[in-house]
């Protein structure tokens, strides 16, 4: 019999833990006999995709015997519209993840460094772990708010990529736009900044920026956003960068020429201008957002105030407990312990009866 015991992996393979994602709706409902399961989990779009986008899907079907356009230039053409910016600023991937491993890809070598703050997405770890760069953590202050100052202490001559995600998956803090240009004035020019945007639609304060002002202006920042959170269509993989035309360049050169598929790009292009179904989705956000804080309070939990569409909420000591009641009840949010926040749970601001039914075996779980 042959074995495969003597192929080996790369060394660097032995820190990657594969990603795990909240269960499936399907998979609790057939493990558990559940009638009801709702998902707050993912940060998914509860109001459903883009309208629009799902229009042009339907106009795509008939063409899918052809390759996808490599250079995604329609698409290009109507992110470089909508945030004024050159479509020579702009690169499409297959999900922002994928965007997050390029630039791992393009830019990392054995021994160099990336500083994130921590709690954040785990994507940033995994893209440095592959190429076997070192992750340098900068915790959250109280509250979980940034400190700039401390990141900024992280650099060293090792550092390559330093990380901000604003709103912050899980903490849904942000970091203010004069606290960002400190930062920028002190980051050396061999260091990219990397701005995650997942969630900035979402973000409401005044002081908010989402980075972009920051790459028309010239500096190293690459700011990342996706079409799987507002946008409604996480199904389908799409993402895109912004930064300097010499970044992206470099970014080109370790992307695969077909990453982003026909039907994603079609879909994409047409709900970057679904402003309707965006703010709908705002809307609804910021009123599920309220009926969520006001249920907690009465509760008598703590939450972290969101600009985002999840909101952090501290279950207590028996949080492990409570979330796997949860599930068995049919609610799937995601458990803090992997972000080393045990007494916490993150749920997605779901629709108002996702919302009502998760307040419910909430208060069922706590015995209120
Ligand atoms: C969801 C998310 C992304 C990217 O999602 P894709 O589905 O890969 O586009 C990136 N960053 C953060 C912080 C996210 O939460």
């Amino acid at each position: 019999m042959p074995t495969t015991k003597q192929i080996k992996a790369r060394k660097v393979l032995d820190n990657i833990k594969p990603y795990s994602p909240g269960k499936p709706i399907w998979e609790l409902q057939e493990e558990l006999n559940l009638d009801k399961v709702i998902k707050l989990a993912s940060n998914e779009n509860p109001l459903g995709p883009s309208p629009k986008g799902v229009e042009a899907i339907a106009a795509g079907l008939a063409e899918l015997n052809r390759y996808p356009d490599a250079d995604t230039v329609a698409l290009k053409e109507a992110i470089a519209d909508k945030k004024k910016v050159s479509k020579g600023q702009v690169i499409v991937t297959n999900g922002a993840d994928e965007l997050i491993t390029l630039l791992s890809e393009a830019f990392l070598e054995e021994g160099d460094e990336i500083i994130v703050p921590y709690p954040s997405f785990s994507e940033y770890d995994f893209g440095a772990d592959l190429m076997g760069a070192t992750v340098v953590q900068v915790p959250f202050e109280e509250g979980f708010q940034f400190n700039v100052q401390k990141m900024i202490d992280a650099i060293t001559e090792q550092t390559k990529l330093l990380y901000i995600c604003s709103p912050n998956n899980p903490t849904g803090t942000y970091l203010s736009k004069s606290d960002f240009q400190s930062l920028l004035d002190a980051v050396p020019e061999r260091v990219l900044v990397v701005f995650d945007g997942a969630y900035s639609h979402y973000a409401t304060a005044e002081d908010y920026t989402d980075g972009i002002e920051f790459v028309k202006d010239g500096k190293n920042v690459l700011v990342l956003q996706t079409f799987s959170k507002v946008y409604g269509l996480a199904g389908l993989r799409v993402g895109f960068g912004i930064a300097p035309e010499d970044i992206i360049q470099t970014i080109l050169k370790v992307k695969e020429p077909f990453n982003v598929n026909s039907l994603a790009q079609a879909a994409a292009k047409a709900a970057i201008k679904d402003d309707e179904h965006v703010n709908q989705s705002k809307e609804a956000n910021t009123i599920g957002a309220k009926e969520l804080y006001e249920a907690f309070s009465e509760l008598g939990l703590n939450y972290v105030e969101t600009m985002s569409n999840f909101i952090l909420v501290q279950l207590g000591p028996d949080a492990e407990r409570l979330y796997n009641e949860l599930l068995a009840k049919g609610v799937i949010v995601r458990y803090g312990k992997i972000w080393g926040l045990p007494e916490y749970v993150r749920v997605t601001i779901g629709t108002k009866e996702e919302n009502e039914f998760f307040i419910e075996v909430l208060k069922e779980v706590l015995n209120k």
